[in-house]
């Protein structure tokens, strides 16, 4: 028996990350730089975490990353990815000194080991919305 699969939840997109899901839909990954110290961040939230400051800019990230650590999720934490069971959440390190929580995508399954280069790569959900997915580096 099937059943009507739910929607998808959607990202409350504020003023404050409006530039980084902007950047998303043109396949670009933007983090906030603190104009005051410099310090870059992400996710996308309103305050420097060093100096406390209001003030950013954004800048992009070269897409370069590497495995930090990851999970395999085979419960769905929302009943509308349960066909995507199951999903390989990876944390990365990306080359800037930040980290990027994103799925792992795949043509067939992997075995990941700390450390492994990773690019940022792009889900075009709809044209509305892209979200950022982790690929393998096909360079190692
Ligand atoms: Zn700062």
């Amino acid at each position: 028996m099937s059943q009507a699969m739910p929607p998808k939840p959607r990202p409350e997109i504020t003023e404050d990350s409006r530039p980084y899901w902007d950047g998303l839909r043109q396949h670009r990954l933007l983090l906030q730089c603190c104009t005051d110290c410099g310090r870059l961040r992400h996710y996308p939230r309103p305050l420097c975490d060093a100096c406390h400051s209001f003030a950013c800019d954004w800048v992009e990230a070269c897409g370069a990353a590497h495995v930090h650590s990851w999970t395999v999720a085979h419960h769905a934490f929302h009943p509308a990815f349960r066909n995507e069971l199951p999903t390989v959440l990876v944390t990365a390190d990306l080359a800037e000194g930040v980290r990027l929580l994103a799925p792992l995508q795949t043509e067939a399954p992997v075995t990941l080991q700390l450390g492994q280069r990773l690019q940022v790569g792009y889900w075009d959900v709809d044209p509305s919305l892209t979200v950022p997915v982790l690929r393998l580096d096909e360079n190692g």
